[in-house]
């Protein structure tokens, strides 16, 4: 059975340490004691580690479970995309937020776009905490090493025209000539001291407006096609981040 894998929130060189949900589910759920072995995640690496102490909730504080780090194990580094990924309706949003980490997403970047639904750009700063946990999570079960950076919304011009030195696609459903598996083969046939990072927009259900797709040409972003059919914004992420991966191994 693999052992399961916790995302300490502090830690240094020989020992890490949670608090909060995750402490309480190991404590009162998992019902650790002082020895119990786990993987543990510090600072984006994993360790084989034994709990030294916990404390359950008491006098005001939080639950708190402290482990001893035995030794490094091996973990797989996110991928090196970042998804800008416009704003749309929350729960398939949240579904590819969740996908997308179980994918390996590096980052994710929320962009209000044109065609982004007005109410939801304006309601996406307070869920931003909520997509951060779902990320966390995701972490977790996937036993990812690292969780995904999710970003705080920004203006999609603001980003478009933000200096990068990543390799930026844009997702364009009208694109014909470029698939997304070409530009990435051209990308990584490159010679380069190390591998390029990715960076890929998706657009909102009402697609990417003319002035937009402007934008990104004139910013050299390369519009890529995922096929002839239209996919909603999740399959494209999730369609994308799969080609990706699929070359990346
Ligand atoms: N405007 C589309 C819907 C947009 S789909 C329509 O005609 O209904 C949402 C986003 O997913 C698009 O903006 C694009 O970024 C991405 N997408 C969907 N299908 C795609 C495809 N076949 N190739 C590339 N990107 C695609």
């Amino acid at each position: 059975m693999t052992r399961r894998r916790w995302i300490a929130e502090r830690w240094d060189k020989s020992t890490a340490s949670l608090a909060g949900a995750q402490a309480e589910h190991l404590i009162r759920v998992l019902r650790v004691k002082e020895g119990t072995e786990a993987d543990v995640v510090a600072g984006g690496r994993v360790f084989h580690a034994v709990v030294s102490r916990f404390s359950d909730a008491g006098a005001g504080a939080s639950p708190e479970v402290s482990f001893n780090l035995l030794s490094e194990l091996e973990s797989e580094p996110a991928m090196p995309v970042t998804l800008v990924m416009s704003i749309f309706k929350f729960d398939h949003m949240e579904w590819a937020i969740e996908k997308a980490t179980e994918l390996g997403v590096a980052s994710i970047v929320p962009v209000i776009a044109r065609r982004t639904d007005k109410h939801l750009a304006q309601a996406a700063m307070k869920r931003v905490e909520r997509w951060r946990r779902i990320a966390h999570e995701a972490s977790q079960q996937s036993r990812r090493s690292d969780v995904p950076l999710i970003c705080d919304p920004v203006k999609l011009a603001d980003r478009i025209k933000a200096a990068s030195n990543l390799k930026r696609v844009v997702l364009a459903e009208q694109e014909r000539a470029t698939t997304l598996r070409r530009f990435l083969e051209a990308a990584l046939a490159a010679p380069a001291v190390d591998l390029p990072q990715f960076e890929i927009a998706i657009g909102p259900e009402g697609g990417w407006a003319p002035e937009e797709a402007a934008l990104f040409d004139a910013n050299v972003w390369k519009a890529v096609s995922l096929g002839p059919r239209i996919l909603r914004a999740e399959t494209a992420a999730i369609a994308a981040l799969s080609v990706i991966g699929s070359m990346l191994d």
